[in-house]
C-alpha cells in the first residue's frame, strides 16, 4: 500500500482507500474536514450529519462506545427505493399488475426496525414474512392494512390456528406449504373454524445460484416441495375442493445472490411453474420470489460473494421483464409480484461504533551498532543481513526469515541462549520493517512476499465483541466495511488487524474492504494521547443482532436510534442501555443476589479470621455490587489505559 509515503493526503484519498465512495453509495460520505457523515435524503436535497456529532450526543446522554447506531432515515430510504424501483420497472415494461413487498422478520426482529418498516412501508402496503410462531405474533400485531403476511417455515397446529383466526380481521395471512405434511392440518383446522385459508406452495427451483447460500435451493434444499410433491398437493387441494385457496407460488433461491443472470434463471423457472399451474386452473394471484437481493458490501459491482453485478433497477427490471415474458408466452395473466428482501432493506440502517483501547506494534527495539562479540555464527549472519537491509531486497528478507526459524530451532535444542535469541528476533523485525517500507515504493515486488504485510500488521484492540456484534464475520467469513470515523484528512500510516475484547483468537477482524477489493489488513492512524480513536463497522443491519451471542459474557451494546432532520439536527428517538453484568449473569442462570450473598459470607468469614477489616469488607462488597449494575465492556473512565 502506498499511502504511507503519500504527501498531501486528502479526504478524497480516504474516500478511495476505504471504498466509502463505492459501498457508501448515497448513505455515507466524507465531509471536507475528514469525518464520516450520514446522508439523509429530503425533497430539498441531501442533509449530512457527521458520526462524530452523533457520538458526542450519545456520550452526553450517558451512552459510551461500543454503540450500535440505527439511522431511521436510511431504512426509510431503502423501503422507498425498493418499492419505487419495482413501480418504475412495472411502468417501463408495461406490466399489467403490481408489486407487493414483504419484509422477512428473521433478518432483523428488533421492535424499532419492525415498527419503522411498517410505518415507512404503509403507503406501499409493504407486508411481513414470518418463519416461526414468535415472528408470527409480532407480525400479526404490527402488520399494516392491505399488506401481506407470508408464513414460511414449519407450522404446527398452534401456528395455523392463530393464522386462520387472523383471517377474520381481514388479514391476508398466507400459509406457504413447505412440506406435504402441513396440508392435512391446514385442511382440518380450517374446517374446524369454518375459515378459508390462503395457501401458498414453496417450490424447489433447480436453477443454481452462487454466493454463500447455494444450498438454499435445488433438489437437496431442506425447504419446499419437489415437483412431484407439488403436483400431489395440488391434486389433493382439488379433491378437497379447496383449489381456490391456493393463491401464491413461492421460491427463495438463497441470500446475497451475486449474479443477476442466476436470479433471472431462477425467476424464469419459478414463472414457468406459475404459468403451468395457472393453465391447470389453479387461481394463483401472487408469485413470491423470496429474498436474495444482494448488498454490495465491497462496492465493486462484481460477482464476488460480498458484492453483486447489478443494481436495484437491474434487479427489478430482470424480475418484471422475465415474469412478463414467461407468462405472456403462455397467455397467463401477470401475477402480483412479491419479494422478501431482507438484507438489502435493513443492512444500511445499522452500524457499530467502537473505540480502540490499545495497539500492539511489531517494531524492533533499539539495536547495537555492531554485532556483539562471541555471537553464534547464525546470529552474526543475521546481523550482516540487517546491515545489508539498508538496501532491502526480497532475497535478503527471505534469508533472514530462514535464519530466524533455524535460530528458534537451535534455541529449542539448547544451542542458543535467551539473549542470543532475543537479538536475533529483533534483527529479523528490523529487516522485515525495512523490507515492508521498501515495498511501499516498489509495489510490484509485494506479490513475492505475500505474508509480510500481514505478519507485520499492528493489532488494534477494539472495545467490542465479534461474537455479540458481528457474528457473521466469525461464522461465515462475512466482510463488512470498517473505517475510522474521523481524521480522514490525515494519512493512515499503520497497517492493522483488529482484535476484540474476548479471550478468543477468533475474536478478530482480519478481512477488510480496501479500494474496491478485499485486504487482510486495514490502514489506520496512530493513536493520539487523550483522544478517542473510533472505528465504524457499516452495513450490519441484517442478521447480526439476534445471531449475536454472549461469548465471554459481553452483552448487548448501547443502542441508539437516530432520526436526522432537514435542518441538519438529529433526534435520538430511542435509547436502549447496554446489558448490565447482572443482566448477562441472569441469562446464564446465575442469580446476582445469590452471587452477592456467597461473596458476603466469604468476606464475613475473612473479617472473623482477621484477614480483612470492616472497611476492606465494605469496599469489596461495594465494588462487587456496583459492577453488577455496570457495563460488560471496557470502561475508559475507570482507567486501565496504557
Ligand atoms: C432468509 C429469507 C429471506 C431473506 O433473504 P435476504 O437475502 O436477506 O433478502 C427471504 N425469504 C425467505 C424464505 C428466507 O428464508
Amino acid at each position: 500500500m502506498k499511502q504511507g509515503n503519500k504527501t498531501n493526503w486528502t479526504v478524497a484519498d480516504s474516500a478511495e482507500l476505504y471504498g466509502i465512495k463505492h459501498w457508501g453509495a448515497d448513505s455515507f460520505t466524507l465531509s471536507d474536514d475528514g469525518r464520516v457523515t450520514i446522508q439523509a435524503e429530503f425533497p430539498q436535497g441531501p442533509v449530512a450529519v457527521s458520526l462524530s456529532e452523533i457520538v458526542a450526543g450519545a456520550k452526553a446522554r450517558g451512552h459510551d462506545c461500543p454503540l450500535l447506531l440505527r439511522i431511521e432515515n436510511l431504512l426509510a430510504a431503502r423501503v422507498r427505493l425498493l418499492n419505487d424501483s419495482f413501480a418504475t420497472a412495472i411502468k417501463h415494461t408495461g406490466y399489467k399488475n403490481r408489486y407487493k413487498g414483504v419484509f422477512p422478520v428473521k433478518v432483523n426482529q428488533q421492535a424499532e426496525v419492525i415498527h419503522e418498516i411498517c410505518r415507512f412501508g404503509k403507503e406501499y402496503n409493504h407486508g411481513l414474512e414470518a418463519g416461526s410462531k414468535a415472528e408470527l405474533l409480532l407480525a400479526l400485531a404490527n402488520l399494516n392494512k392491505d399488506s401481506l403476511l407470508i408464513c414460511n417455515g414449519y407450522k404446527d397446529r398452534e401456528f395455523i390456528d392463530l393464522g386462520l383466526l387472523s383471517r377474520k380481521l381481514g388479514i391476508d395471512c398466507i400459509f406457504v406449504i413447505e412440506s406435504p405434511s402441513e396440508l392435512p392440518i391446514i385442511i382440518e383446522r380450517s374446517r374446524a373454524f369454518n375459515i378459508k385459508p390462503l395457501i401458498g406452495l414453496r417450490i424447489k427451483v433447480s436453477a443454481k445460484v452462487g454466493g454463500l447460500w447455494t444450498e438454499t435451493s435445488g433438489d437437496r434444499s431442506s425447504f419446499g416441495l419437489s415437483t412431484a410433491q407439488l403436483v400431489e398437493v395440488v391434486d389433493q387441494l382439488r379433491k378437497e375442493q379447496m383449489l381456490d385457496c391456493l393463491q401464491l407460488l413461492h421460491c427463495h433461491l438463497g441470500s446475497q445472490i451475486p449474479d443477476i443472470e442466476e436470479i433471472g434463471a431462477g425467476v424464469r423457472e419459478a414463472a414457468r411453474f406459475y404459468t403451468d399451474l395457472s393453465r391447470e386452473g389453479v387461481p394463483l394471484r401472487y408469485l413470491d420470489l423470496g429474498g436474495g437481493l444482494a448488498v454490495d458490501y465491497i462496492g465493486n459491482q462484481t460477482k464476488h460473494s460480498h458484492s453483486r453485478n447489478y443494481n436495484l433497477n437491474d434487479y427489478c427490471r430482470t424480475i418484471v421483464e422475465t415474469v412478463a415474458e414467461v407468462t405472456d408466452a403462455k397467455q397467463v395473466a401477470h401475477p402480483i409480484i412479491v419479494t422478501e428482501s431482507g438484507r438489502a432493506t435493513v443492512a444500511h440502517t445499522t452500524l457499530l461504533l467502537f473505540n480502540i483501547l490499545d495497539v500492539l506494534q511489531f517494531e524492533p527495539l533499539s539495536l547495537p551498532q555492531q554485532c556483539p562479540d562471541n555471537m553464534p555464527e547464525l546470529v552474526a549472519e543475521q546481523f550482516d543481513l540487517y546491515l545489508q537491509s539498508e538496501q532491502p531486497s526480497v532475497a535478503t528478507y527471505q534469508q533472514a526469515l530462514r535464519n530466524r526459524d533455524t535460530i528458534r530451532n537451535l534455541f529449542r535444542r539448547g544451542d542458543i541462549d535467551l539473549r542470543q535469541r532475543s537479538l536475533s528476533e529483533n534483527l529479523f523485525l528490523a529487516i522485515a520493517r525495512r523490507t515492508l517500507d521498501w515495498l511501499d515504493s516498489n509495489p510490484t515486488e509485494e506479490s513475492k512476499l505475500p505474508q509480510l504485510r500481514h505478519l507485520m500488521a499492528d493489532i488494534y484492540y477494539g472495545n467490542f465483541s465479534v461474537f455479540q456484534s458481528l457474528p457473521d464475520t466469525w461464522a461465515i467469513g462475512q466482510v463488512y466495511p470498517v473505517m475510522p470515523i474521523e481524521r480522514l484528512d490525515e494519512v493512515p500510516c499503520r497497517d492493522a488487524i483488529i482484535s476484540d475484547l474476548t479471550c478468543d483468537c477468533d475474536g478478530r477482524l482480519a478481512g477488510f474492504i480496501i479500494g474496491n477489493g478485499e485486504s487482510p489488513t486495514l490502514p489506520l492512524h496512530n493513536l493520539k494521547d487523550g483522544e478517542e480513536y473510533i472505528l465504524g463497522v457499516f452495513l450490519i443491519g441484517a442478521y447480526q443482532e439476534t445471531l449475536g451471542d454472549l461469548h465471554n459474557l459481553f452483552g448487548d451494546t448501547n443502542v441508539l436510534s437516530v432520526k436526522i432532520n432537514q435542518n441538519g439536527s438529529f433526534d435520538v428517538v430511542r435509547e436502549v442501555p447496554a446489558d448490565s453484568i447482572a443482566d448477562v449473569l441472569q441469562i446464564t442462570e446465575h442469580s446476582p443476589q445469590q452471587l452477592f450473598e456467597k461473596l458476603r459470607v466469604r468476606a464475613e468469614a475473612a473479617v472473623r479470621r482477621g484477614d480483612i477489616d470492616l472497611t476492606e469488607r465494605q469496599q469489596l462488597l461495594g465494588e462487587f455490587s456496583a459492577r453488577l449494575q455496570g457495563s460488560t465492556y471496557f470502561n475508559r473512565d475507570a482507567g486501565g489505559e496504557k
